[in-house]
């Protein structure tokens, strides 16, 4: 080893090892140890982070004279660093200094950070490692400049503190322990920092959180609370402190309750969950509770950290939505997403106790015709009321529920017995019988019930609803405000139906439908001029089907409107014939039905021209409750046929809820009164009454009367007298193929 290099390791010894304080003269000693103090003032006065440093670059620079010190700091992404105090260093300089990148030639303070370690630079002028930033060295005349890296509590390099001087020199013992004590307090003072700005933020989020927080011993005393919890408890600070955590629970949860919390506090470090609370005034309150435990070094609980807040206002929101999604709004019962899950519920628990139980599917007969005649919420008020008599009619275990429009359901639990089921039905039809007094308005309805049993008839939900269904349904055809039970018939009658409707598809390409003609008769003088068109289908298996079975079908899948076509075609063509070969006011009546109006605007009186014929050789019979409904479509139609002279005819008359100014308003011609006033006429006075009434009414607006469904020779002539115009009915003939009808006419 030479001795050059022999010079240069002492130099690197003296320089770098650690300096001890009797390496230090006393007066250097007394000095670090004045320094030490007044810095340590600051700590103890708070002063922040910059203050401090600041400080202790002005003390560096009284203890070195011609020098100035800095601290550099690293940025967050650890790539540049930036002056962070440096009081006596010009505005320039540290201009130019901001954003120094660490590396092998950016100064004293870039390779402090950059190697890690203290560097100390006698000459910056031609020491490479200023080599990049030598110009600052001249501008401000830096001549030797000794750096520090700070280190953080983690021992990472955080920055540097630096003496610049304007002289060369190296550093002593005690410029070392002054550099080195520098670098530290600057660490120090930014550790500190942090964590005061931690706490100080903690200590904002403690005072400002909305949710009430509480800080508890290990023996569950309250030791700190915030504001929130005086608002939340209605208790003051010195209320609770020093008071036991249930000072705040309501006593409803029994002191198992808290165990099991505490006891999995313990275990899995946390525990939430809803607590009743009880505030200071006696009120109980919902609350949401998070505990977490605070544990010392040896692993024990030394606090509780909860926090909680009020949900009542959540829980009623939370209960708007459920009942929102569970009940209906109107009747406040059950719908059918909660009707469902009840089903599914006691299904499983009388599967369980071994029990049985029946389901209800309950129509109200006519409710339609209720809410078009007197209104929505006329019909409103009547579900309700019809809500409340079911309600009445059952037990509290048994659940109503309101699937939509007039449809209800019932589950009886614990029945699975007809004869006690039809009690109940029975009590049902009478309770719904009974007339409903709705804003001064009176109406009447009936209803249809149709039930299944679990577990006789279905065990699943999906079967029980469809068979009672299905016997509701078969309630109503058989005439309604009647009950019936599921029969597994009832199931091929469905499936039936279906079948219907698929082949009803074909009936019209495959020519299988045919129309028969009964004589309408004028009753005064016994002629014939008129016919009604009844359709039939000749189905090839079944043989011939009535419109019963089918119209409703067609009307569903929307097959009507080209049956309804293909029916006046025919009509019109066999109304030109006899026309021409009996009769030249011939007329033939045809049924259409409300479905036909609202589908398409038709264009029959076009045809009727375009064949040369009179409009007056058509009869349209509608329904009353077509009236009711004054679709756009309707009207104009009417209105059409009006003027085409076509005539319109109200079939099935008294059945429907009519209105007066509606016949009068589309000038219709004829009232066909329905055949169930005609066939009690002989024997209920109350009937011929009605008749006789309908037909003075009639005449009055300057219609025709027909009495649909004449079967006696008593009925004529009661007819007669009360001055109806025409009858129809199997008296005078049934309907019959196009020969007969003409062999008929002939005998006529
Ligand atoms: P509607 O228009 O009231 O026709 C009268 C119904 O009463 C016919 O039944 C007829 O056969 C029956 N009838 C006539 N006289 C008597 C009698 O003295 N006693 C009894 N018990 N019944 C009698 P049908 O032919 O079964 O027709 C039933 C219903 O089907 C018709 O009632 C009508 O509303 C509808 N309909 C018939 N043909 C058509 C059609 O082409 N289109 C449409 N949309 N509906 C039709
Ligand atoms: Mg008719
Ligand atoms: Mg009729």
């Amino acid at each position: 080893m030479s001795k050059h290099t022999r010079v240069n390791e002492d130099l690197f010894d003296q320089l770098y090892a650690p300096v001890n304080y009797f390496d230090l003269t006393n007066i250097e000693q007394g000095r670090i140890l004045q320094f030490q103090q007044e810095i340590l003032q600051l700590v103890v006065l708070g002063k922040d982070y910059k203050a401090i440093c600041e400080k202790v670059c002005l003390l560096m620079e009284q203890l070195l004279d011609n020098a100035v010190a800095s601290v550099m700091l690293l940025d967050k992404e650890k790539q540049c660093m930036n002056v962070f105090a440096a009081p006596s260093v010009p505005e320039e300089c540290i201009r130019q200094l901001n954003g120094l990148r660490p590396g092998p030639g950016t100064g004293s303070c870039g390779n402090a950070v950059f190697r890690q370690e203290p560097v100390f630079i006698e000459s910056t002028l031609d020491d490479p490692r200023w080599q990049n930033i030598r110009q600052l060295a001249i501008d401000f005349n830096i001549l030797s400049c000794w750096s520090m890296p700070i280190r953080s509590k983690g021992d990472e390099c955080i920055g540097s503190f630096a003496l610049s001087s304007f002289e060369h020199r190296l550093p002593n013992t005690f410029h070392r322990k002054l550099l080195e004590i520098g670098s530290f307090i600057a660490g120090i003072a930014l550790e500190q920092q942090k964590m005061n700005e931690q706490l100080y933020l903690s200590s904002k989020v403690f005072e400002n959180s909305t949710e009430a927080i509480l800080i508890a011993d290990a023996s569950k005393i309250i030791v700190s609370i915030n504001k929130a919890l005086h608002k939340i408890t209605g208790y003051a600070e010195e209320e609770v402190i020093g008071k036991p955590v249930s000072i705040v629970t309501s006593i409803r949860h029994g002191s198992n309750f808290f165990q099991k919390i505490w006891q999995s506090v313990k275990q899995h470090n946390h525990w939430q969950g809803e607590v009743w609370n009880l505030h200071k005034q006696g009120r109980e309150y919902p609350s949401w509770f998070n505990i977490i435990p605070v544990r010392s070094k040896n692993g024990l609980i030394s606090y509780y950290l909860i926090n909680f807040s009020d949900i009542t206002d959540k829980k009623k929101a939370d209960e708007i939505i459920w009942r929102q999604a569970n009940y209906d709004s109107l009747t406040g019962l059950p719908n059918r997403n909660m009707f469902y899950e009840r089903l599914n519920h006691d299904i499983k628990s009388a599967t369980r106790n071994g029990t049985g139980l029946t389901v209800l599917f309950i129509d109200l007969d006519r409710f339609k015709e209720v809410n078009d005649s007197l209104g929505h919420s006329v019909g409103d008020a009547l579900l309700v009321e019809a809500a409340k008599r079911l309600t009445r009619c059952v037990r509290e275990t048994d659940t109503v529920a309101r699937l939509g429009g007039d449809e209800f359901t019932i589950i009886l639990n614990g029945i699975s017995e007809p004869y006690q089921t039809e009690k109940i039905m029975h009590t049902i039809l009478l309770e719904l019988a009974k007339p409903f007094y709705l804003n001064t308005k009176l109406a009447y309805v009936s209803a249809s019930i149709g039930a299944t049993f679990f577990p006789d008839d279905a065990s699943s939900v999906e079967l029980l609803m469809k068979n009672a269904d299905q016997a509701m349904y078969a309630a109503k055809n058989n005439g309604r405000n009647c009950w019936n039970c599921f029969t597994s018939n009832m199931r091929t009658a469905s499936e039936v139906r279906s079948k219907t409707a698929y082949e009803l598809r074909n009936a019209l390409k495959e020519e299988q439908l045919f129309l028969l003609y009964q004589p309408i008769v004028e009753l005064k003088t016994g002629n014939v001029y008129k016919a009604e068109a009844l359709i039939r289908w000749q189905h090839p298996e079944r043989g011939t089907i009535y419109p019963g079975e089918f119209i409703a079908i067609a009307e569903e899948t929307n097959l009507i409107t080209d049956i309804g076509d293909w029916v006046f075609k025919q009509a019109v063509n066999q109304v030109a014939l006899w026309q021409a070969n009996f009769n030249a006011g011939f007329q033939i009546s045809i049924n259409k039905s409300p479905k036909q109006f609202i589908d398409k605007m038709g264009d029959w009186v076009n045809h009727l021209n375009e064949r040369g014929l009179d409009g007056q050789s058509i009869i349209v019979e509608i329904t009353e409750n077509l009236l009711l409904d004054v679709h756009e479509l309707v009207v104009k139609q009417l209105l059409n046929y009006r003027d085409a002279g076509v005539q319109v005819a109200i079939d099935d008359f008294g059945t429907g809820y009519s209105s007066l100014s509606y016949l009068k308003k589309f000038d219709i011609d004829y009232l066909k009164i329905d055949r169930s006033f005609i066939s009690n006429m002989d024997s209920q006075s109350n009937d011929r009454i009605l008749c006789e009434a309908v037909i003075t009414m009639a005449h009055r607006l300057g219609m025709k009367v027909i009495a649909e469904g004449v079967e006696t020779d008593l009925q004529q002539q009661l007819l007669i007298a009360m001055g109806c115009d025409y009858g129809q009915g199997n008296f005078f003939s049934k309907p019959m193929m196009v020969d007969k009808f003409e062999a008929f006419l002939q005998q006529n």
